[in-house]
């Protein structure tokens, strides 16, 4: 058998053949007025995914680098804040504003759990003096997304920003950065953007600038204000990364031509077929409130969850994700987000049906996964 590549995980993501291409053109320099427009076009293009219509900065870094920009260009030593960590990336948010001093408070959750407007107004009550709330649209650890309309309505009324990580959420899931009164918001190229990793993004509001204007935090490489600054004469601080910038103005072409709604209504779609699939075979899901970015799915009981997905990359070459830690195992992740089709949810659940039967877990009729996954789709795709 010719042993072909399936990626179905949750970034990096497959990027579009036209996208590939445009990475083997010749380098152009980066001060020029051809970058420039480049440039500037990618930054209005970002602009209509964040549906804000503030500024869009473009960091040469993976999310992550977007994260530490958030907390570092608004922040101060000891400033008091809330995260809400409801997995890996969650956690993260965590991480980041310990190692910059910062007197942080965690919201722990159980993985795939979710946390309401109303508990987040509880916490907001008894801490305000709090200066920021952290939290994730899609938690890509765990397939659960937030309820970040209903934060934005909480956080507003107070003196905190909302800062939102949109990394594999935003261009999959609805997130109007303007319209949910989001403070700052993140996000990187290889989720939802269709293009490889090492670009990230970020957008602050009018609230959060005028933290940006009072912050004390360490920053040099991150600092903001050097990029508006720049951003005015249409160039960013440093060297930018070229190649995939140029690959994101023709990834953000296709997401234009099709629409963000149209986008969003694909991955609702996707989203929909897979859960019926791993349904219809007597699976569970992880998350109380899935998304349609990715779906989780918990490790029948008898299975080995390492073994399940190690087969289904070595025998099948179906890349799905094992759970992170300290949850390997426990279940799996099958990614439907960025350049992703209904036959990529159908080979993801083909491959898993098969793996089952290798690994003795026979309580289904084969094909039903598929079947049920097939229905939605016809029914989607008109
Ligand atoms: C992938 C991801 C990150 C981390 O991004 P890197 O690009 O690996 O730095 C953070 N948050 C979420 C929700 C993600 O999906």
């Amino acid at each position: 058998m010719i042993k072909k590549y399936y990626l179905l995980s949750p970034g990096p993501t497959p990027v579009p053949e036209t996208v590939l291409s445009v990475a083997a053109e010749p380098i152009i320099h980066h001060r020029t007025p051809e970058f420039s427009k480049i440039f500037m076009e990618v930054t209005e293009g970002l602009k209509y995914v964040f549906q804000t219509k503030e500024d869009v900065y473009i960091l040469a870094a993976s999310g992550t680098g977007a994260m530490e920009t958030a907390v570092i260009n608004t922040l101060s030593p000891g400033d008091k804040v809330l995260t809400i960590n409801g997995g890996k990336f969650g956690e993260r948010w965590g991480n980041i504003c310990r190692a910059y001093g910062l007197d942080t408070r965690e919201i722990v959750l159980n993985w795939g759990d979710d946390f309401s407007k109303e508990q987040l107004a509880e916490e907001l009550k008894k801490n305000p003096d709090l200066k920021a709330v952290f939290t994730t649209l899609s938690e890509t650890s765990t397939g659960a997304i937030f309820d970040i309309k209903g934060f934005g309505e909480v956080v507003a009324g107070t003196e905190a920003i909302l800062v939102v990580d949109g990394i594999s959420g935003l261009g999959a899931t609805a997130c109007p950065m303007d319209e949910w009164k989001i403070d700052v918001l993140v996000t990187g190229s290889q989720k939802s953007f269709m293009i490889p990793p090492g670009l990230a993004y970020i957008a602050f509001s009018q609230k959060a600038w005028k933290l940006v204007e009072k912050s004390k935090l360490p920053k040099f490489y991150f600092d903001i204000k050097k990029y508006r600054k720049n951003l005015e004469k249409q160039t960013t601080p440093w060297t930018p990364a070229v190649s995939l910038i140029i690959q994101q103005k023709k990834a953000l072409e296709i997401i234009k031509n099709m629409g963000l709604e149209n986008l969003l209504k694909h991955h609702q779609i996707l989203g929909d077929a897979t859960r019926a699939g791993v349904k219809a075979i007597g699976l569970e899901l992880l998350a109380k409130r899935p998304g349609n970015i990715l779906t989780a799915v918990k490790t029948p009981a008898g299975v080995d969850g390492n073994k399940l997905v190690k087969t289904m990359q070595s025998k099948y070459m179906a890349y799905i994700s094992n759970a992170q830690d300290p949850h390997k195992g426990e279940f799996f992740r099958i990614a439907h987000l960025g350049y992703m089709g209904g036959f990529d949810i159908i080979t993801a659940l083909s491959a898993l049906e098969m793996t089952l039967l290798d690994l003795g877990y026979d309580k289904f009729q084969l094909g039903a996964s598929v079947a049920a996954a097939e229905k939605v789709l016809r029914e989607g795709w008109q």
